[in-house]
């Protein structure tokens, strides 16, 4: 406890009675106010320890680092002779310096690996492969260079290089192309999603061809359309999509607001349908009576058979349309207050929660709010699905006029 200061709190906080071995003591809720500041004292000391310990950890890694020495293990491909003395691991560093010249000639991570082991280079006696990742990791090292990293600096090291310079380089920009390229995370959110308001056709989102811009423009699949000439990058298009969400964005406080009108109005349907409950039991309660009624007649043999059967099922038909009818009245008061908060929650920091989410989140979330988006030269036009409408720039309405709070 005397290390953890979040455990102390908690453990404070509760009615636990504390006995404390070594100190010999116990604390008690009832302990005296003294014993517990005395306990106290020695918590913070101890969290002032660790805190202490921690920096200097720290400090000590960053003076090893600074001296150019590993800190812990050293890379795949050297070896340590003693605590301050690594060397190149004559058996391994082969594998490493061919590794970085396949990766340096474009070929992919998988490529690298297989070609490796074809070439007769064993990773490790009991993994004779290298893994992907662990090839990944390798390749982006610059460890290999004679240099340390420590915290995004770079020092000096001790240890020699594996490779040069210049082979790390090539490797580092064959890397690139194994870094999912920017342009398919937008191409996800958007594809599909846009007409265009010319034509009608989909607007396509072109990968770049070379350069990193993502264009859109009109497929023109009707025959020429002026809008197919139109190249719009990307980033302008996904920009008046996160207006469209900022707008119907609601901080918490309208939140609570809303949610407090919705029970409110909660309370009125409960009247209502209160009432309709009422009315569909006694009707229920009818018909049972007619029935109970027109049995003992049978039994008393003042009817026939088929004038009672006839009566029997009709009747019956009615009261499972009234117990369906009453199932449907609860599950309706559920589903209105449950249905309100899912969409107030929606939009609840919309537009701060669609800035982090993935392109397929962000996609499902414009699908919701919007339909009919259409492109008309560099402007995207869409509608706001129902009830969404209704929260447009709720929030910056309700500060230009304060005075709307009494009915929302
Ligand atoms: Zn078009």
């Amino acid at each position: 406890m005397y290390r953890n200061f979040r455990d102390y709190v908690d453990v404070d906080d509760s009615k636990f009675e504390i006995h404390l071995v070594k100190e010999n003591e116990i604390i008690t809720p009832d302990s005296s106010s003294h014993a517990k500041l005395v306990h106290g004292l020695k918590v913070l000391l101890a969290k002032n320890f660790i805190d202490n310990l921690k920096e200097e950890t720290q400090k000590g890694r960053l003076k090893k680092a600074s001296n150019g020495l590993f800190i812990g293990q050293v890379p795949y491909g050297y070896k340590k002779l003693d605590k301050n003395t690594t060397v190149i691991d004559e058996e391994k560093a082969p594998f490493v310096r061919r590794a970085f010249e396949l990766y340096a000639e474009y070929l992919s991570l998988d490529k690298v690996r297989w070609q490796l082991r074809d070439e007769g280079y064993i990773y490790q006696p009991s993994n004779k492969v290298v893994s992907k990742g662990q090839l990944g990791k390798m390749l982006k090292n610059v460890n290999y260079l004679g240099v340390l990293k420590f915290r995004d600096v770079i020092y000096e090291g001790k240890h020699p290089s594996i490779i040069s310079q210049e082979l790390f380089d090539k490797a580092q920009k064959s890397a690139k192309k194994d870094n999912k390229p920017l342009y398919k995370n937008h191409d996800y959110a958007l594809a599909g999603m846009i007409k265009c308001a010319k034509c009608g056709c989909a607007i396509t989102i072109e990968p770049p061809k070379k350069g990193k811009y993502i264009y859109c423009h009109c497929t023109g699949g009707k025959g020429d359309c002026e809008q197919k000439h139109v190249n719009i990058p990307i980033e302008e298009i996904m920009v008046q999509f996160e207006e469209a969400v900022k707008a119907v964005s609601l901080a918490q406080k309208h939140i609570d607001y809303i949610k407090q009108g919705l029970k409110e109005s909660l309370a009125d349907k409960q009247e209502f349908s209160d009432e309709m409950r009422r009315n569909l039991e006694a009707e229920a309660k009818r018909i049972r009576h007619r029935i109970d009624k027109i049995t003992n007649e049978y039994y008393d043999d003042l009817i026939d058979a088929k004038f009672y059967n006839d009566k029997r099922l009709q009747w019956n038909k009615d009261l499972d349309e009234i117990m369906i009818k009453l199932e449907a009245l609860h599950h309706a008061e559920q589903k209105y207050y449950d249905e309100g908060v899912r969409i107030i929650e929606t939009l609840k920091n919309a537009y701060i929660l669609y800035k982090q989410q993935s392109p397929q989140e962000q996609r499902k979330l414009l699908n919701y709010l919007l339909s009919n988006c259409t492109l008309e030269g560099r402007k995207v036009s869409y509608d706001y699905n129902l009830p969404f409408s209704y929260f447009i720039n709720f929030d910056s309405c309700r500060k230009k006029y304060p005075g709307c709070d009494s009915n929302a």
